[in-house]
């Protein structure tokens, strides 16, 4: 079975063709510009075809996926005879409300509910749902999944998810902590338990995923019981230009000392704030790294800041879920720094854990961080969200 895994944005489109029998990646793409001009860079993953990386006219997400199909199949590029041997499509979608707590075979009636979930993602979910459409219009009767990104979240227990807010707002408007990388944290943590050898409904796991954006989530027993992200993807950890956790008096204040509209005030919070706004110098943790080395204080502190929010809400998940036998670390920044991990790890002194220098200086796979008498194992699992994706389009579609 081959499967094909799509995640659209608003103007751009990532795919990858993988193979379920091996789950090796045939191929992966990105189109960009969508809408504007149009590029396409597919890079074939067997022998003897070639990159393809040029400008291509698309207008809409159906140029784009025309395209994708046809370098796909294409002697020169491809990696199948014809669409005919894409069995599935697996779609990513953002936001799944209440409504989805796992993935689901797309109909017309969850077409309709991804559609009442906008409100929820303005920006994510109207971009996932033109990726479907433009699918269903040029691949016909093939069948698609949707997964979601908020979907692993959803075993959290009303403590976790409320808002102290008039309860009105949540029975009315759906108004609590959703969370996001949902995909992410389930393929982590499933992993994890698989690296111990052991069970997932034993262990109690805190999974950091640390990138651009990022999150962490307590799983107790393989579920979710909490998680940084909220209702948006704004808050919890300061993230590279998102603000993370903040007292919405702020908001007021600014507001009104500058003038400034909602839309402006979110512009900042989303994207000039986080360790971008505190350094002034970059969201990029390597330029952080490298500015920090050269004694600009502004980018330590931004590093120091976020070091000490993962380290602040792993604690407070080991305090939820009364214990806790493994971190994972994962996504850029996670997979990618060992300083950062080395960093944060020190703060997990008082769990006993213990780094192994020359295992986190290592990079690229799977890697337990830990020394041997650790008492909480620590692990470096390259996130893969799209094998997630895959699987479950497998199982769904059977
Ligand atoms: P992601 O959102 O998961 O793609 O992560 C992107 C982030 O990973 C970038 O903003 C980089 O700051 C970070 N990153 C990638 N490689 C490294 C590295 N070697 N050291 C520190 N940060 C890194």
């Amino acid at each position: 079975m081959k499967i094909l895994v799509i995640n659209a944005g608003s103007s751009s489109l990532k795919y990858q063709l993988i193979d379920m029998e091996t789950e090796a990646v045939l191929a992966k793409g990105l189109c960009e510009r969508i809408g504007i001009d149009g590029h396409l860079k597919h890079t074939p993953l067997v022998e003897g075809k070639e990159v393809f990386n040029e400008d291509l006219a698309m207008p809409t997400h159906s140029e784009a996926i025309a395209a994708v199909i046809d370098k796909l199949t294409s002697p020169q590029y491809g990696v199948v005879n014809s669409m005919k041997e894409i069995d599935a499509v697996g779609h990513r979608v953002v936001h799944g409300g209440e409504k989805f707590a796992s993935s689901v075979l797309i109909t017309d009636d969850v077409m309709k509910a991804i559609e009442e979930c906008i409100p929820f993602a303005p920006l994510h979910n109207p971009a996932n749902i033109t990726g479907i459409k433009a699918c269903q219009a040029v691949m016909g009767k093939v069948p698609m999944v949707a997964v979601f990104d908020t979907a692993f979240h959803q075993t959290m227990p009303g403590k976790a998810y409320m808002y102290a807010l008039p309860y009105q707002y949540y029975l009315s408007n759906g108004i609590r902590r959703y969370g996001f990388h949902g995909t992410s944290h389930r393929y982590v943590s499933a992993r994890c338990a698989e690296l111990m050898g052991k069970p997932i409904e034993e262990l109690k796991i805190v999974t950091c995923h640390m990138g651009n954006g990022s999150s962490l989530a307590a799983i107790d027993g393989g579920k979710c019981v909490d998680t940084s992200m909220g209702f948006t993807p704004l808050v919890g950890l300061p993230m590279g230009t998102r603000c993370g956790d903040l007292d919405a008096g702020v908001i007021q204040f600014l507001m009104h000392k500058y003038g400034y509209s909602i839309d402006e005030m979110l512009n900042i919070l989303n994207k000039k704030s986080g360790v971008l706004g505190v350094s002034g110098v970059s969201s990029d943790f390597r330029d952080l790294d490298n500015a920090a080395a050269e004694g600009n204080e502004r980018a330590k502190l931004a590093l120091d800041m976020f070091q000490y929010w993962v380290a602040k809400v792993a604690g407070s998940y080991v305090a939820a879920m009364n214990g806790v036998d493994a971190i994972v670390f994962t996504a850029g920044v996670g997979e990618n720094s060992s300083a950062t991990r080395a960093a944060i790890a020190e703060y997990f002194g008082y769990l006993g854990v213990k780094i192994d220098p020359v295992a986190n200086s290592k990079r690229g796979e799977d890697i337990e961080i830990s020394t041997p008498d650790s008492k909480v194992k620590v692990f470096v699992i390259p996130t893969n969200e799209e094998l997630v994706i895959a699987r479950d389009t497998r199982d769904i579609v059977g």
